[in-house]
Protein backbone atom coordinates (compact mmCIF):
# COMPACT_ATOMS: atom_id res chain seq x y z
CA UNK A 1 0.00 0.00 0.00
CA UNK A 2 0.68 3.55 -0.16
CA UNK A 3 2.09 5.55 3.17
CA UNK A 4 4.00 8.39 4.11
CA UNK A 5 6.83 6.56 5.90
CA UNK A 6 8.80 8.64 8.65
CA UNK A 7 12.21 7.44 8.40
CA UNK A 8 13.89 10.16 11.04
CA UNK A 9 13.16 14.00 11.78
CA UNK A 10 13.01 15.86 8.43
CA UNK A 11 13.12 12.57 7.32
CA UNK A 12 9.55 11.40 5.02
CA UNK A 13 8.06 10.49 1.71
CA UNK A 14 5.58 8.81 0.11
CA UNK A 15 6.89 5.09 -0.56
CA UNK A 16 5.12 1.41 -0.72
CA UNK A 17 4.89 -0.83 2.07
CA UNK A 18 3.02 -4.11 2.89
CA UNK A 19 -0.80 -4.00 3.82
CA UNK A 20 -1.15 -4.31 7.33
CA UNK A 21 -2.70 -7.88 8.23
CA UNK A 22 -5.24 -8.30 10.66
CA UNK A 23 -5.76 -10.22 14.02
CA UNK A 24 -9.05 -12.25 14.88
CA UNK A 25 -9.97 -8.90 17.28
CA UNK A 26 -9.00 -6.01 14.75
CA UNK A 27 -10.09 -3.93 12.73
CA UNK A 28 -8.83 -2.54 9.00
CA UNK A 29 -9.88 1.21 8.15
CA UNK A 30 -9.58 2.28 4.64
CA UNK A 31 -8.53 5.43 5.16
CA UNK A 32 -10.18 8.20 3.09
CA UNK A 33 -9.52 11.35 4.69
CA UNK A 34 -6.79 12.36 7.35
CA UNK A 35 -6.17 16.22 8.54
CA UNK A 36 -2.25 17.01 9.14
CA UNK A 37 -1.90 18.42 12.60
CA UNK A 38 0.76 21.38 14.18
CA UNK A 39 1.97 18.39 15.82
CA UNK A 40 2.54 16.26 13.03
CA UNK A 41 4.50 19.04 11.33
CA UNK A 42 6.55 19.53 14.96
CA UNK A 43 7.51 15.24 14.60
CA UNK A 44 8.34 15.95 10.62
CA UNK A 45 10.07 18.28 11.72
CA UNK A 46 12.29 16.50 14.10
CA UNK A 47 11.05 19.29 17.42
CA UNK A 48 9.07 16.81 18.59
CA UNK A 49 10.02 13.30 18.78
CA UNK A 50 8.94 11.79 22.55
CA UNK A 51 6.99 8.42 21.64
CA UNK A 52 7.91 8.75 17.96
CA UNK A 53 9.42 5.86 16.08
CA UNK A 54 11.45 5.91 13.23
CA UNK A 55 10.49 4.10 10.73
CA UNK A 56 6.74 4.83 11.11
CA UNK A 57 3.76 5.82 9.81
CA UNK A 58 1.69 8.99 11.51
CA UNK A 59 -1.18 11.13 10.89
CA UNK A 60 -3.91 10.78 14.10
CA UNK A 61 -6.82 12.62 12.59
CA UNK A 62 -8.61 10.08 10.21
CA UNK A 63 -11.86 8.89 8.78
CA UNK A 64 -12.88 5.97 6.81
CA UNK A 65 -14.59 3.22 6.04
CA UNK A 66 -14.06 -0.78 7.54
CA UNK A 67 -12.64 -2.48 4.71
CA UNK A 68 -11.73 -6.17 6.81
CA UNK A 69 -13.33 -7.12 10.67
CA UNK A 70 -11.50 -9.87 12.34
CA UNK A 71 -13.66 -12.67 13.19
CA UNK A 72 -14.22 -12.05 16.94
CA UNK A 73 -15.23 -8.28 15.96
CA UNK A 74 -18.91 -7.87 16.41
CA UNK A 75 -20.02 -4.32 17.01
CA UNK A 76 -18.67 -3.77 13.32
CA UNK A 77 -18.97 -3.98 9.49
CA UNK A 78 -17.47 -3.56 6.57
CA UNK A 79 -18.30 -0.50 5.16
CA UNK A 80 -19.10 1.16 8.10
CA UNK A 81 -17.92 4.85 8.22
CA UNK A 82 -15.92 5.34 10.88
CA UNK A 83 -13.89 7.99 12.70
CA UNK A 84 -11.29 7.20 15.70
CA UNK A 85 -9.94 8.28 18.42
CA UNK A 86 -6.45 7.68 18.32
CA UNK A 87 -5.29 8.16 22.33
CA UNK A 88 -6.19 5.24 24.55
CA UNK A 89 -5.60 5.45 27.89
CA UNK A 90 -4.62 2.52 30.12
CA UNK A 91 -7.50 2.74 32.21
CA UNK A 92 -4.73 1.96 35.85
CA UNK A 93 -2.33 4.05 35.64
CA UNK A 94 -2.97 7.23 38.76
CA UNK A 95 -3.76 9.66 36.06
CA UNK A 96 -6.32 7.34 34.53
CA UNK A 97 -8.19 6.64 38.03
CA UNK A 98 -8.04 10.01 38.66
CA UNK A 99 -10.05 11.56 36.27
CA UNK A 100 -7.35 12.43 33.71
CA UNK A 101 -7.53 9.59 31.09
CA UNK A 102 -6.14 12.49 28.69
CA UNK A 103 -2.95 12.76 30.57
CA UNK A 104 -2.62 8.65 30.89
CA UNK A 105 1.33 8.05 32.18
CA UNK A 106 0.73 5.23 29.63
CA UNK A 107 -1.09 6.03 27.22
CA UNK A 108 -0.61 4.65 23.26
CA UNK A 109 -2.02 6.54 20.10
CA UNK A 110 -2.60 5.60 16.80
CA UNK A 111 0.00 7.83 14.56
CA UNK A 112 2.52 7.09 17.18
CA UNK A 113 2.55 3.66 18.71
CA UNK A 114 0.54 2.18 16.38
CA UNK A 115 1.15 3.16 12.41
CA UNK A 116 -0.80 6.38 11.72
CA UNK A 117 -3.55 7.75 9.13
CA UNK A 118 -1.03 8.83 6.54
CA UNK A 119 -1.32 6.03 4.47
CA UNK A 120 -3.78 3.73 2.00
CA UNK A 121 -4.91 1.38 5.15
CA UNK A 122 -4.83 1.35 8.99
CA UNK A 123 -4.59 -1.40 11.19
CA UNK A 124 -7.50 -0.32 14.17
CA UNK A 125 -6.41 -2.89 16.93
CA UNK A 126 -7.88 -4.66 19.49
CA UNK A 127 -6.94 -2.61 22.35
CA UNK A 128 -8.88 0.82 20.70
CA UNK A 129 -11.87 -0.72 19.67
CA UNK A 130 -12.52 -2.33 23.09
CA UNK A 131 -11.73 1.28 24.34
CA UNK A 132 -14.76 2.07 22.55
CA UNK A 133 -12.53 4.66 20.11
CA UNK A 134 -13.88 3.61 16.80
CA UNK A 135 -17.04 6.02 16.41
CA UNK A 136 -19.54 5.29 13.54
CA UNK A 137 -20.95 8.11 11.64
CA UNK A 138 -23.93 8.74 9.79
CA UNK A 139 -23.83 8.99 6.12
CA UNK A 140 -23.93 12.89 5.69
CA UNK A 141 -20.78 13.50 7.31
CA UNK A 142 -18.68 13.86 5.30
CA UNK A 143 -14.86 12.27 5.77
CA UNK A 144 -12.98 15.74 6.00
CA UNK A 145 -15.96 16.30 9.09
CA UNK A 146 -14.70 12.85 10.61
CA UNK A 147 -11.39 12.93 10.89
CA UNK A 148 -11.55 16.82 12.27
CA UNK A 149 -13.38 15.14 15.39
CA UNK A 150 -9.93 14.00 17.05
CA UNK A 151 -8.93 18.51 17.23
CA UNK A 152 -12.27 19.50 18.09
CA UNK A 153 -11.89 17.03 20.93
CA UNK A 154 -8.79 18.47 22.16
CA UNK A 155 -10.05 22.40 22.04
CA UNK A 156 -13.48 20.70 23.98
CA UNK A 157 -10.74 19.52 26.42
CA UNK A 158 -9.00 22.60 26.37
CA UNK A 159 -12.48 24.37 26.43
CA UNK A 160 -13.47 22.99 29.98
CA UNK A 161 -9.99 23.25 31.43
CA UNK A 162 -9.85 26.99 30.65
CA UNK A 163 -13.79 27.03 31.88
CA UNK A 164 -15.29 29.31 29.63
CA UNK A 165 -18.75 30.36 30.11
CA UNK A 166 -21.58 32.90 29.80
CA UNK A 167 -20.43 36.41 29.41
CA UNK A 168 -17.12 35.66 29.81
CA UNK A 169 -14.58 38.27 27.02
CA UNK A 170 -12.20 35.58 25.36
CA UNK A 171 -8.91 36.02 23.81
CA UNK A 172 -7.67 33.73 21.48
CA UNK A 173 -4.38 34.11 20.17
CA UNK A 174 -3.88 32.42 16.95
CA UNK A 175 -6.46 31.56 14.06
CA UNK A 176 -5.14 28.58 12.88
CA UNK A 177 -7.70 25.37 12.80
CA UNK A 178 -7.54 24.93 16.56
CA UNK A 179 -7.86 28.68 17.68
CA UNK A 180 -10.73 28.47 15.11
CA UNK A 181 -12.35 26.18 16.93
CA UNK A 182 -11.65 27.29 20.21
CA UNK A 183 -13.85 30.72 18.74
CA UNK A 184 -16.56 29.00 17.68
CA UNK A 185 -16.47 27.25 21.52
CA UNK A 186 -16.36 29.54 22.94
CA UNK A 187 -19.63 31.18 21.28
CA UNK A 188 -21.36 27.89 21.72
CA UNK A 189 -20.84 28.34 25.80
CA UNK A 190 -22.02 31.92 25.87
CA UNK A 191 -19.07 34.11 25.49
CA UNK A 192 -19.75 37.43 25.62
CA UNK A 193 -17.28 38.69 23.14
CA UNK A 194 -14.58 36.85 21.32
CA UNK A 195 -10.98 38.70 20.47
CA UNK A 196 -9.34 36.79 18.17
CA UNK A 197 -5.52 38.09 17.24
CA UNK A 198 -3.83 36.68 13.99
CA UNK A 199 -1.03 38.17 11.90
CA UNK A 200 -2.28 35.94 8.85
CA UNK A 201 -4.77 38.16 7.35
CA UNK A 202 -6.75 35.44 5.64
CA UNK A 203 -7.01 34.18 8.79
CA UNK A 204 -8.30 37.15 10.55
CA UNK A 205 -10.89 36.78 7.60
CA UNK A 206 -12.07 33.19 8.29
CA UNK A 207 -11.86 34.50 12.43
CA UNK A 208 -14.48 37.32 11.09
CA UNK A 209 -16.58 34.90 9.39
CA UNK A 210 -17.10 32.12 11.83
CA UNK A 211 -17.82 34.89 14.41
CA UNK A 212 -15.29 36.74 16.05
CA UNK A 213 -16.32 40.07 17.64
CA UNK A 214 -13.03 41.88 17.37
CA UNK A 215 -9.91 40.86 15.58
CA UNK A 216 -6.71 41.85 15.64
CA UNK A 217 -3.56 42.30 13.59
CA UNK A 218 -0.63 42.09 16.33
CA UNK A 219 1.71 42.99 13.97
CA UNK A 220 -0.05 46.00 13.17
CA UNK A 221 -2.36 46.90 16.12
CA UNK A 222 -1.78 47.79 19.86
CA UNK A 223 -3.41 44.64 20.99
CA UNK A 224 -3.22 45.54 24.95
CA UNK A 225 -4.60 49.44 23.68
CA UNK A 226 -7.38 47.00 22.12
CA UNK A 227 -8.01 44.46 25.19
CA UNK A 228 -8.01 47.94 27.24
CA UNK A 229 -10.61 49.59 25.41
CA UNK A 230 -12.76 46.49 25.61
CA UNK A 231 -12.91 45.48 28.39
CA UNK A 232 -12.69 48.91 30.41
CA UNK A 233 -8.99 48.39 31.76
CA UNK A 234 -9.66 45.14 33.24
CA UNK A 235 -8.27 42.91 30.64
CA UNK A 236 -10.09 39.33 29.45
CA UNK A 237 -11.51 36.61 31.77
CA UNK A 238 -10.47 33.92 29.20
CA UNK A 239 -7.07 33.65 27.22
CA UNK A 240 -6.35 30.67 25.07
CA UNK A 241 -2.86 30.20 23.51
CA UNK A 242 -3.39 28.46 19.87
CA UNK A 243 -0.18 29.18 18.97
CA UNK A 244 2.51 27.80 20.61
CA UNK A 245 4.88 30.84 20.72
CA UNK A 246 6.76 30.89 24.14
CA UNK A 247 7.87 34.42 23.26
CA UNK A 248 4.84 35.72 23.52
CA UNK A 249 3.62 33.79 27.11
CA UNK A 250 4.86 37.19 28.77
CA UNK A 251 3.01 39.78 26.87
CA UNK A 252 0.00 37.82 26.33
CA UNK A 253 -0.61 37.11 30.50
CA UNK A 254 -0.45 41.14 30.98
CA UNK A 255 -3.91 41.26 29.08
CA UNK A 256 -5.65 38.82 31.54
CA UNK A 257 -7.90 40.02 34.01
CA UNK A 258 -7.29 39.47 37.76
CA UNK A 259 -8.20 36.20 38.65
CA UNK A 260 -9.47 34.86 34.95
CA UNK A 261 -7.60 31.94 33.49
CA UNK A 262 -5.12 31.56 30.53
CA UNK A 263 -4.96 28.40 28.84
CA UNK A 264 -1.98 27.47 27.51
CA UNK A 265 -3.45 24.86 24.63
CA UNK A 266 -1.02 24.86 21.91
CA UNK A 267 1.83 22.51 22.06
CA UNK A 268 5.16 24.64 22.62
CA UNK A 269 8.21 24.09 20.14
CA UNK A 270 11.35 22.71 21.21
CA UNK A 271 11.57 22.44 25.39
CA UNK A 272 9.20 25.38 25.11
CA UNK A 273 11.11 27.80 27.49
CA UNK A 274 10.13 31.35 27.85
CA UNK A 275 10.64 33.76 30.15
CA UNK A 276 8.10 35.67 32.14
CA UNK A 277 7.32 38.35 34.94
CA UNK A 278 6.13 35.98 37.52
CA UNK A 279 4.65 38.52 39.76
CA UNK A 280 2.13 38.93 36.90
CA UNK A 281 0.15 35.46 38.20
CA UNK A 282 1.08 36.34 41.73
CA UNK A 283 -0.05 40.11 41.92
CA UNK A 284 -3.48 39.81 39.57
CA UNK A 285 -4.21 36.09 41.04
CA UNK A 286 -4.01 34.56 37.17
CA UNK A 287 -4.72 30.99 36.80
CA UNK A 288 -2.52 28.89 34.13
CA UNK A 289 -3.68 25.88 32.90
CA UNK A 290 -2.33 23.46 30.04
CA UNK A 291 -4.42 20.86 28.04
CA UNK A 292 -3.43 17.66 26.75
CA UNK A 293 -5.42 15.23 24.18
CA UNK A 294 -8.75 14.72 25.14
CA UNK A 295 -10.75 12.32 27.37
CA UNK A 296 -13.16 10.09 25.30
CA UNK A 297 -15.58 12.01 26.50
CA UNK A 298 -14.65 14.79 24.90
CA UNK A 299 -14.30 12.95 21.81
CA UNK A 300 -17.84 11.63 21.86
CA UNK A 301 -19.05 14.98 22.74
CA UNK A 302 -16.75 16.99 19.69
CA UNK A 303 -18.70 13.75 17.58
CA UNK A 304 -21.93 14.48 18.52
CA UNK A 305 -21.45 18.31 17.74
CA UNK A 306 -20.64 17.31 14.06
CA UNK A 307 -23.42 14.78 13.63
CA UNK A 308 -25.84 17.18 14.61
CA UNK A 309 -24.33 20.12 12.66
CA UNK A 310 -23.31 22.41 15.66
CA UNK A 311 -19.95 23.44 14.83
CA UNK A 312 -18.69 24.65 10.75
CA UNK A 313 -15.49 22.53 10.28
CA UNK A 314 -15.82 23.11 6.67
CA UNK A 315 -14.49 26.91 6.59
CA UNK A 316 -11.44 25.68 8.29
CA UNK A 317 -10.61 22.71 5.31
CA UNK A 318 -8.98 24.86 2.79
CA UNK A 319 -6.76 22.27 0.62
CA UNK A 320 -6.71 18.11 -0.04
CA UNK A 321 -3.74 16.57 -1.36
CA UNK A 322 -3.45 12.87 -2.42
CA UNK A 323 -0.39 10.94 -0.41
CA UNK A 324 1.90 10.81 -3.26
CA UNK A 325 1.72 14.94 -2.94
CA UNK A 326 2.52 14.60 1.04
CA UNK A 327 5.70 17.31 0.60
CA UNK A 328 3.47 20.03 -0.87
CA UNK A 329 0.79 19.35 2.09
CA UNK A 330 3.67 19.93 4.75
CA UNK A 331 5.00 22.80 2.54
CA UNK A 332 1.39 24.15 2.72
CA UNK A 333 0.81 23.34 6.54
CA UNK A 334 4.19 25.22 7.33
CA UNK A 335 4.09 28.21 5.12
CA UNK A 336 0.67 29.43 7.32
CA UNK A 337 -1.09 29.64 3.86
CA UNK A 338 -3.29 26.63 4.39
CA UNK A 339 -5.93 25.78 7.51
CA UNK A 340 -6.72 22.21 7.88
CA UNK A 341 -4.58 20.43 4.73
CA UNK A 342 -6.01 16.95 4.25
CA UNK A 343 -4.67 13.78 2.95
CA UNK A 344 -6.46 11.58 0.77
CA UNK A 345 -5.56 8.34 -1.01
ZN1 LIG B 1 -3.64 16.66 16.38
ZN1 LIG C 1 -3.43 5.47 32.20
Amino acid sequence: MKAVILSGPNNFAPGEMEKPHIGDNDILLEMKKAAICGTDIRILEGTKTKGVRYPSVIGHEMCGLICEVGKNVNEFKVGDKVAIANVIPCNSCHSCLTGRENACMNRKAIGYEFDGGFAEYVLIPEIAIESGNVVKLPEYVSFEEGALIEPLSCCIRGLKNAGTGFNDTVLIVGAGPIGLMHLQLSKIVGSKQVIVSEPIESRRVKAEKLGADIVVDPTKENLEEIINRETNGLGVDIIIMAIGVPAIINSTLKLCKKGGTVNLFAGFAGKGESTIEVNTIHYNEINVNGSTAYKREDYLQAADMVISGKINLKEIITHTYKLEEFQDAYEVCKSGEGLKVMIEP
